[in-house]
């Protein structure tokens, strides 16, 4: 097992992981901004090194500065949380050519998964079932056209390095396609620094339903069934569930026991999460992530799994000891992002939160790097915190939520807390009759949200 991990990573992840590892009786680093000077993850952590001014660039994202910290406090190994270098396939050989062990999959899988194109050409290969489109990038309208007549208007252009929902755009006849093409690429050339885009058929109205999947790279890896993240805002998550309200045993078994087969046979090495879209009874593979994710806690919610841990055991060499037989799910889970965000116009409200009372109770987890007097940056994304809330069944866990998200008090700054309490009282919500598009929808025709 490793003596002292660093954390490469702020906010509430870098809590949840310094939290893991401390109950593994493992040391921890933490690494800052400058404008993390005073952040929950320094203080909590056994160590800490500022690795650079606020930009995220120049600190989160500095590799040569990453390395110095882990060989100034002898950390032998460094967990990437998500975002900033969770998906950067140099860092972790970077790390690796200077013998510190890097908590996430193996290089070649994060680059082959990290190109969109590359990563469905790869899903395709294992048995995954994929949306249709072209099978590679595209670059002129003849050929964008070509494809787009095979497999049916409306469609969508997406950039193969693209993420965080940026870049996409839907075309939905022939006479748009050219501007479209041509946009789409200049963006993704901006956003991305690749130009490289791709098309596929766009779904009208389906289910964004993941898998999260662990894998040893020993042979071993399993499923540990679905989240529900259909509720988004900008293809941004917003509200992320499990089980999934449109799902049954018999369905999460198929599509699991593809995904870990799949992974079982990429020799896949630690925490995994496979992306589908969900419409009619079928799934469609989009992408996959390589690292943990956001909506983690939802799974180890209702299954009883410690991700992080077992990521970190999994980085350290040891074999999965849990089998696919082992994982039950029960209960229900959701999770709401609560952002320092107008929650009508959805812009960024960051400054000093002048009270702060989180949820408690039974069923109730409140994962946040945020306390009273805290000052949240305007350097980085708007995050304050995540209420995760089980319960037996559906209907205990949203009457546990309401509860919860009533008691929740952050003063000072504004958040999106109404609008996940006008969430939880609707009844489209509380059937679970939603799709991708419904949140935008409602968003658009609802009246105001009190701020
Ligand atoms: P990113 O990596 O930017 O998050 P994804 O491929 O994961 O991009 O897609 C993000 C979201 O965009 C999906 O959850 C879905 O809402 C929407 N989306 C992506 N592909 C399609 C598609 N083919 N049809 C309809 N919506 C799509």
């Amino acid at each position: 097992m490793f003596d002292k991990i660093l954390i490469a990573n702020r906010g509430e992840i870098a809590l949840r992981v310094l939290r893991a590892a401390k109950e593994l009786g493992i040391q921890t680093v933490a690494v800052h901004s400058t404008a993390d000077a005073d952040a929950m993850h320094v203080r909590l952590a056994d160590e800490s090194v500022c690795i650079g001014p606020p930009p995220a660039r120049d600190s989160y994202l500095n590799i040569p500065a990453l390395i110095a910290a882990c060989e100034i406090t002898g950390a032998d190994a460094v967990h990437p949380g998500y975002g900033f270098l969770s998906e950067n396939a140099r860092f972790a050989e970077m790390l690796d050519a200077h013998k510190i062990v890097f908590i996430g999959p193996r290089a070649d899988h994060i680059r082959s998964m990290g190109d969109k194109i590359e990563a469905k050409r790869t899903a395709k290969r294992l048995g995954i079932p994929c949306v249709p489109g072209s099978e590679g990038g595209v670059s002129d309208d003849d050929e964008a056209l070509r494809i787009a007549s095979e497999i049916g208007f409306p469609v969508i252009i997406k950039a193969a390095s693209g993420g965080g929902g940026k870049g996409m755009k839907v075309v939905r006849n022939a006479a748009d396609m050219s501007v479209a093409l041509a946009t789409a690429r200049t963006e993704a050339k901006a956003n991305f620094g690749d130009d490289a885009v791709y098309i596929e058929k766009y779904l009208e109205k389906p289910r964004h339903i993941e898998i999260q999947v662990l894998g040893d790279g020993q042979g071993n890896a399993i499923h540990l069934g679905e989240r529900d993240c259909s509720l988004q805002r900008r293809h941004q998550k917003v509200w992320e569930e499990g089980p999934s309200p449109a799902l049954n045993l018999g369905m999460r078994e198929d599509i699991g026991e593809i995904c870990a087969k799949a992974m079982r046979e990429l020799g896949y090495l630690g925490a995994g999460t496979v992306e589908f879209l969900y419409e009619d009874g079928k799934f469609y593979f989009i992408e996959m992530n390589t690292r943990i994710q956001v909506e983690h806690p939802v799974t180890e919610m209702i299954t009883g799994v410690d991700l992080v841990h077992e990521q970190i055991k999994i980085a350290a060499g040891a074999k999965l000891t849990i089998r696919q037989d082992d994982v039950k799910i029960a209960g229900h889970a959701i999770e709401c992002r609560i952002n320092a965000e107008n929650p009508r116009s959805f812009a960024p409200s960051p400054g000093q939160i002048k009270s702060y009372h989180p949820p408690g109770g039974l069923g109730v987890r409140v994962d946040s790097a945020a306390y009273q007097g805290y000052r949240i940056p305007p350097n980085y994304d708007s995050l304050v915190g995540k209420l995760i809330v089980t319960g037996r069944t559906r209907n205990e866990c949203l009457m546990r939520l309401r509860r919860a998200l009533d008691e929740f008090v952050v003063d000072g700054i504004q958040t999106t807390l109404p609008l996940f309490r006008t969430l939880v009282r609707n009844p489209d919500i509380q059937n679970g009759a939603y799709d991708i598009h419904w949140l935008e929808q409602f968003l658009a025709t609802e009246p105001p949200i009190e701020a």
